[in-house]
């Protein structure tokens, strides 16, 4: 089955207790949807799309007149897909449309969240579809984080374009997008500092960036790809929050998705913010970067 390992945590502390709700009860009663309720909010769905799948149950159940506990369950599954189909289109298509080269994705994130280690897989998996990609070492605050992405570069074996620390971030991407051009990459993934706690200066950071790439490109960042830890939970909404305040997020990317109860998130976030999810890290490996289908999410937790 279709993430069946990689979401086996979320799985029993989501499916597995809407399941057994479902087989203790015999008939429709009044707490049903509180103990529905209280599943949805243990699994880190999150308190704002929770009350909105109660209420538009219990308004489907008045409306519809349902009687039996089976359309009750087919009716959580069809609210939760509803909540999470936004429309997306993959990114390998996204590429290929594009009849100018490159293809421009800022990734952002805070520090930990699993960054480097997703460009890393980001470039391999990219790489492994046929395209040629170059990292620009743009997070230059910190030394690590450039020996880091640096050995990432060399694992996908994709060519990195890095300056000294603290050099200006938008001076690297400058020279990441003269590389690219010149050497005719279809893809530049462009790690940046996640310096959330000094939103000012990531946000004049941000838009200096951006700046360089439309006036190399003539066109703004094609991706603005958020990178969320999914062992967060409520925190990585939280993230969203803060970071789409100030930057036009298009995709995200959750990581730690294997180790975690917490999956359940990812419903709230697609709820709430209407941003596509791209992809799930499921791993530290290389290889371990999985594309996201709400479909087959929400079928492995209701078959
Ligand atoms: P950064 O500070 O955001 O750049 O984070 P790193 O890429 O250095 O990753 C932080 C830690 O998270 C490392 O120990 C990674 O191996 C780990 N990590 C990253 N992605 C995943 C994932 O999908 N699953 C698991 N289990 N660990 C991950």
């Amino acid at each position: 089955k279709i993430f069946n390992s990689e979401l086996k945590k979320t799985r029993e502390s989501f499916f597995e207790k809407i399941k057994n709700l479902f087989s203790k009860k015999s008939k429709i009663d009044i707490d049903i949807l509180d103990h529905i309720e209280e599943i949805l909010l243990s699994a880190d769905i999150g308190t704002q799309t929770t009350i909105k799948i109660i209420n538009n149950l219990e308004k489907r159940i008045q409306k519809e007149k349902y009687k039996n506990l089976q359309d009750i369950y087919n009716l959580l599954k069809e609210e939760i897909e509803n909540l999470i189909e936004i429309e997306n289109v993959c990114l390998e298509t996204k590429i290929k449309n594009k009849n100018k080269k490159p293809y421009v994705i800022l990734i952002v994130g805070v520090n930990g969240v699993g960054k480097t280690t997703t460009i890393g897989k980001l470039a391999f998996f990219l790489k492994k579809k046929g395209f040629h990609v170059i990292i620009g070492a743009a997070d230059t605050f910190r030394a690590a984080a450039i020996d880091q992405i640096e050995i990432w570069a060399n694992r996908a074996g994709v060519p990195l374009i890095k300056q000294h620390m603290n050099a200006d971030p938008a001076s690297v991407v400058y020279d990441t997008l003269q590389s690219a051009k010149s050497k005719k990459k279809d893809v530049v993934l462009i790690d940046t500092a996640g310096r959330l706690q000094n939103r000012i200066n990531l946000m004049e950071e941000l838009s200096k960036i951006s700046r360089v790439i439309k006036k190399i490109t003539s066109e703004p960042p094609h991706d603005i790809m958020l990178i969320l830890d999914a062992t967060t939970g409520q925190n990585a909404l939280e993230q969203v929050r803060k970071f789409t305040y100030f930057v036009q997020i298009s995709s995200i990317i959750l990581t730690k998705i294997e180790g975690t109860a917490k999956g359940g998130v990812l419903i709230g976030i697609m709820d709430q913010f209407k941003i596509p999810i791209q992809y799930l890290g499921i791993g530290e490996k290389i290889q371990d970067l999985k594309v996201f289908d709400g479909k087959k999410f929400v079928n492995c937790f209701f078959e």
